[in-house]
Parts: C-alpha cells; sequence; structure tokens
C-alpha cells in the first residue's frame, strides 16, 4: 500500500453549517502548512489563522491544529483548518491544499494509515466506520468499545491462549508418540479444551454484535387501518423513531427503520408485490422480491375483530417459503375479554391493542427473540462484530473443533500443530495481522471521505 504522499479532504459532511474542516495528512507538511497559513503552529495548540490561496489571497479565517507525527490520528503529521462551514468556502481551502502538494484523499484512506502506522489494529479500524454508520444509540455504544479495543483485546487474550496450546504441542513434535507422557497428552487436550470454551464466548457475544449492527429484517403486512403505524410507534416506546438509508436497497421497499432495545428493526413494505402487466411496475415487484428474500420474518398486522384476510393470504402465500410469520391481532380492546382468552388459549398469535398498550411487552420480546437477541444477558461484553469477524471466529472453531477430533487418546501431534496453526491464523485476520491488500482496499473504500 502506498502512503507516502500528501492527501486532504473536507472532513464534514456537504452543504452548510456553522464549521467545516478540511484534514490533511502527510510525511511532512511544513511547507503546506506555510503555503496555507503563513506560519507552523504550535502543536496541538487551536489558534486563530487567516487561511490563504495560492495568489496570496485570504480565503478564510478559522481555527488551525497541527499535530506533528507520530503522534496524530494517522501517525503522520495532520493538519486541520476548520473554517466557516459552507460548500464554496470548504472547495477553496481544499483547492489551496491540492494546490500546495497535496492530493485527494480516498475514501478512508486517513483510517487505513492510522491502520498501516499501528496506530489502530484492523477490528478498531474498523469501529470507526461503524461508529459513524450506528443507526442506533446501543450499535453507537457497542462501536465505541470496540474502537477503544474491547473486541481486539478478546481476540489477543484468545491468540495468547492458543499460542501458549501451540508451543506445548510444537515442543512435542520432536519426539515419537511413544515418548510423550501421559499428563503432556493430558495437558494439551485441557488447554484445547479451555481456548474452545473462550472462542465459543467470544463468538456468542461477536454474534450479539453483528445483529447490533446490522439490524433485523421483517416484512411488514397488513390491510390499511388495522393499526400498523399505532403499533409501530408503540414499540418503539421511549426511544425516538429512526429513519435510515439502508445500503444495498430502494427507499420504496423500506417502510422505516424502528428500534427495539438498540435492535434496530427494518420494516420491508409488501405494497409493491401486486399483479401487474406492466413491465415497469414488474421491475419494481421484482427488486421487492429480491429484498424480501433478506426478511428474517414477516409480521402480519391484523384487525383481530376480522384475522387473515384473502388479500393478506395472497402477500402470505407470495412470501419466501418457510419464511416465520409473527400473527399479530391488534385491537383487542374492541373485542370481548373471553373472545380474547378463548383465542389465545387457541393459538400462537399475539394478542394486542395499540390504544390500551395491552399485550405490547409481548409482542416486543417475541421480536427481539426471532432477530436472535439475548435481552440484557450479555450486558457490555457485546462485540461489534461484522461479517468477516464472524466467518473468521467461525473458521478458527471449525479449525479447533478438526483438532479436538484428533485426541483419541493417540494425538497426531503434527496434524494437530496444523489445525491450530489456521485457527491462529483465522484469529489473528481479525486484527489484521494476515490480510490481503486487496481485503483492506475493500474495507476501507466503504468508509467516508475525510474519514
Ligand atoms: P395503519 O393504516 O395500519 O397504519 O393503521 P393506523 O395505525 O393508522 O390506525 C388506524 C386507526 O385505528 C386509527 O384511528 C387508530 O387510532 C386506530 N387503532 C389502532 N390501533 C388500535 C387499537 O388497538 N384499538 C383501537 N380501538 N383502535 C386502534
Amino acid at each position: 500500500m502506498e502512503n507516502a504522499d500528501t492527501i486532504a479532504a473536507v472532513a464534514t459532511p456537504p452543504g452548510r453549517g456553522g464549521i467545516g474542516v478540511v484534514r490533511v495528512s502527510g510525511k511532512d507538511l511544513k511547507s503546506l502548512t506555510l503555503s496555507i497559513i503563513g506560519y507552523i503552529p504550535e502543536p496541538r495548540y487551536a489558534s486563530l489563522s487567516r487561511f490563504f490561496d495560492g495568489d496570496g489571497q485570504v480565503i478564510d479565517q478559522g481555527i488551525v491544529l497541527f499535530f506533528p507525527a507520530p503522534h496524530s490520528y494517522t501517525g503522520e503529521d495532520v493538519l486541520e483548518l476548520q473554517g466557516h462551514g459552507g460548500p464554496a468556502v470548504m472547495n477553496l481551502l481544499l483547492s489551496s491544499c491540492l494546490s500546495a502538494g497535496a492530493r485527494m484523499a480516498q475514501p478512508g484512506e486517513f483510517t487505513l494509515r492510522a491502520y498501516l502506522n499501528n496506530k489502530l489494529d484492523l477490528a478498531q479500524a474498523e469501529s470507526v466506520a461503524d461508529v459513524i454508520d450506528a443507526s442506533t444509540s446501543e450499535a453507537a455504544r457497542c462501536a465505541m468499545r470496540s474502537l477503544q479495543g474491547e473486541f481486539s483485546s478478546a481476540i489477543h487474550v484468545l491468540v495468547q491462549a492458543l499460542t501458549d496450546l501451540r508451543i506445548s504441542v510444537e515442543a512435542s513434535l520432536d519426539f515419537s508418540e511413544e515418548e510423550i507422557d501421559h499428563a503432556h497428552h493430558a495437558d494439551v487436550s485441557r488447554m484445547l479444551r479451555g481456548v474452545q470454551a473462550h472462542l465459543e464466548h467470544v463468538l456468542a457475544s461477536a454474534r450479539q454484535g453483528s445483529i447490533l449492527r446490522e439490524g433485523v429484517w421483517a416484512v411488514l403486512i397488513g390491510q390499511p387501518n388495522v393499526g400498523k403505524s399505532s403499533l409501530l410507534n408503540l414499540l418503539t416506546g421511549e426511544e425516538a423513531s429512526i429513519v435510515t438509508e439502508i445500503p444495498g436497497t430502494t427507499r420504496d421497499t423500506i417502510r422505516r427503520t424502528i428500534e427495539i432495545e438498540g435492535i434496530p428493526l427494518h420494516l420491508l413494505d409488501t405494497a409493491g408485490l401486486r399483479e401487474t402487466d406492466d413491465t415497469v411496475e414488474k421491475m419494481g415487484i421484482a427488486r421487492t422480491r429480491s429484498t424480501l428474500e433478506k426478511a428474517n420474518f414477516a409480521l402480519l398486522v391484523m384487525d383481530s375483530r376480522w384475522g387473515v384476510t384473502p388479500e393478506d393470504q395472497a402477500i402470505l402465500d407470495s412470501l419466501p417459503a418457510g419464511l416465520p410469520v409473527i400473527y399479530v391481532y391488534n385491537k383487542i380492546d374492541l373485542l370481548d375479554e373471553r373472545l380474547v382468552a378463548d383465542a389465545k388459549k387457541s393459538g400462537s398469535g399475539i394478542y394486542v391493542s395499540a390504544i390500551t398498550g395491552a399485550g405490547i411487552e409481548t409482542l416486543r420480546q417475541r421480536l427481539l427473540e426471532m432477530a436472535g437477541w439475548q435481552p440484557r444477558s450479555m450486558g457490555e461484553g457485546v462485540f461489534m462484530a461484522r461479517q468477516r469477524h464472524l466467518r473468521a471466529l467461525t473458521i478458527a472453531r471449525e479449525c479447533l473443533g478438526n483438532a479436538a477430533e484428533l485426541d483419541g487418546g493417540a494425538f497426531q501431534f503434527e496434524l494437530l500443530a496444523e489445525e491450530l496453526r489456521l485457527a491462529q491464523q483465522a484469529l489473528s485476520s481479525i486484527t489484521g495481522e494476515f490480510v490481503a491488500d486487496d481485503l483492506l482496499g475493500e474495507i476501507f473504500s466503504r468508509f467516508c471521505i475525510g474519514k
């Protein structure tokens, strides 16, 4: 990875705002700094400065911060120019940095440099993007814990235990099976079981983190006026309901995203599923269908006085086979209590009233259960994991499983050593000790520019 040149970008979002920041990073920013502000500011102190263009004209006036290498975000010299947050001013300031020798930064390039200069490991670098992209406050808190290194240290502890085990195994490679005593076998078995148990624990926490990061997808079905909006508002409770741009989907298929105990629940609309001969509309339907493929379950809301209507049934029939359905009977306040009691006994549906709030807690718990979330039981220990991390942990688990199978009394130490090596390699890919350049490219290209 090439990182010899100086990079610059507007680090604040496009548009108008009180303050806009241009950030520059490079091996040596002295001459660039001199040409933009005319002097070298005291490191890490805020100074009020005028910002100049190449012709010596004043572009703006603001705060300048200079972080000399290596004590900066990227580990290089970093200059932050905080000006007035308007697009024209920011463009002029950025152009001025480019004329002074910088080039436009790629998405995530500042963080990539921080990683390459060992300021962060890979899992931490990924959590920088996760903090920014977090769609719920719980997800943001969890990403912040990963950024501070909680996930990485759990992986390091695991790798350390695995290293101890490998040393023990590899020490015996010079001896024949007969020469290795029973106590050594027992030791290796015990250590292996210890590492396996620890890995299970990390994997479980990481799975929870992945739910928190990615949320769950549900198809929302229900006729007009059955009380869908009322229910959704009630479900989100005190937490503000949120609407987020979900990558890879079109807005028209996402009805909205709500938050239940910090878990994002993305509700997919079925409005676009009706039969049609119109070509354009057919394309829309195909798109809706492919979005529906990612649904974890369907949520059918009905008026408890009518139950499943033929229209509901038609949509249910068109959903991917085997998709679990939660049947929600709303407006039970309009029903006779005895009828409700009888219905509850006979069916597995959930009986609620968006007006009185009856049954809402049961519904909330069922939704979390369908998401695979174990409320509060894992508490603080949840790690913000990505699919990449889960895959690596799963590979490590398989290798350890293979290693354990070899433990049939007569260890084949060479095979065992190889499985343990592969397990360690998988784990180390999480924090980035072993990663290919193309993987780095893929990870950082999803960052925003200026980060
Ligand atoms: P949507 O079209 O499915 O989103 O339905 P709304 O949430 O807009 O509700 C339609 C109407 O039903 C509104 O007048 C709500 O106040 C009313 N409603 C919703 N839930 C209940 C309920 O549990 N009991 C009663 N009695 N009315 C409800």
